[in-house]
């Protein structure tokens, strides 16, 4: 089968390589569409995402497609020519975070298009236990964006959520796009965005965002009963914190670089009662992912700027291209 392999750090090559034989409980997915997100940029240029990832593997993790075989022992309802999405990550089941109920943190966590070969391929090998089957009024594009979403799902998990509350989003990219039309649609006060794209602004309105301002630009002193961090570099990491009110949350998601220090002014910690919480991937919340895309409370269609080939992954990856991607798909399949 064809498939785009990361050979070595920066460097991948579009090669024909033979299918994995199927394990007992797994199935293999032919691939319709599969994201490209932040992660993978990470995992191009040897950085972690989620884990390590050691060439040469396949990348991949947003992944929709079609059952095409089944193994031996797979013992789900499931069946060839079922139109699904997956969840890539795989906890093993037995470590003390797994039977505290607590999988993302589990110590042997495996992820489809990280650790193992993933969907920038004809197939993909999947655990029977991470697959969903997707309604049909979902397309396979929408379908792809299942994992950022289910995400996302577990990010606002997170908070404490009340109709009165005003939300700050941080970031003016996908994630914060997703978390921004999510709570506008689920009736909060307002939703502003702290973003610097003024590209963006239309999309983000158009999406329920109340107000978008650039922090670096203007001066913004209001405050928020929630606060998204959807970047991950410090200066936005310092500033959400800044901005959040008395009694405020503030959802650490963006990923930063694992050696980034930030300063936090303790005493505000304190006097203003702040939480202050990360969210690590996405623990059962893929059937809310797929609910949510296919009512269109997030809107897949509205929200992927790019459709693209295989062919054009690395350039991308590596950021030779220069027009402005939000969120770009590789279409697979050409039936
Ligand atoms: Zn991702
Ligand atoms: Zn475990």
């Amino acid at each position: 089968m064809k498939a785009l392999v990361l050979t070595e750090n920066k460097r991948m090559e579009l090669q024909e390589v033979s299918e994995e034989p199927l394990a007992d409980n797994e199935m293999k997915v032919k691939v319709k569409y599969v994201g490209i997100c932040g992660t993978d940029k990470h995992l191009f240029h040897g950085q972690p995402g989620s884990a390590q990832a050691n060439p040469p593997i396949v990348l991949g993790h947003e992944i929709s497609g079609v059952i095409a075989e089944a193994g031996k022992g797979v013992k789900s309802q499931l069946k060839v020519g079922d139109r699904v999405t997956i969840d890539p990550n795989i906890s093993c089941g037995y470590c003390d975070y797994c039977h505290e109920n607590k999988p993302q943190l589990c110590v042997n966590m495996q992820a489809i298009g990280v650790t193992r070969d993933g969907g920038m391929a004809e197939y993909v090998n999947v655990p029977e236990t991470n697959i969903y089957k997707i309604p049909d009024s979902l397309s396979f594009k929408e379908a792809a964006m299942a994992e950022p979403v289910s995400c996302v799902v577990y990010g606002i998990r997170q908070l404490t959520i009340k109709p009165q509350y005003t939300a700050l989003v941080v970031g003016d990219g996908i994630i914060g796009q997703m978390f921004t039309q999510y709570l506008a649609n689920r009736g909060l006060k307002k939703v502003d965005v702290s973003g610097r794209n003024p590209k963006k602004v239309e999309t983000l309105k158009k999406i329920g965002a109340t107000k978008v301002f650039n922090p670096e630009k203007e001066e913004h002193d209001e405050k928020y009963d929630i606060v998204i961090e959807c970047v991950g570099v410090t200066a936005t990491l310092e500033r959400a914190i800044n901005f959040a009110r008395r009694g405020g949350q503030v959802l650490m998601f963006g990923v930063s670089n694992p050696d980034d220090l930030i300063q936090v002014n303790a005493y505000d910690i304190f006097f203003k009662e702040l939480t202050i919480k990360g969210a690590f991937v996405n623990p059962y919340s893929m059937r809310d992912a797929i609910h949510i895309l296919a009512d269109k409370t997030v809107d897949a269609e509205q929200l992927i700027t790019h459709e693209i080939n295989l062919e054009d992954v690395p350039d991308v990856l590596a950021g030779n291209i220069n027009y402005k991607i939000t969120k770009a798909i590789i279409k697979l399949d050409d039936e």
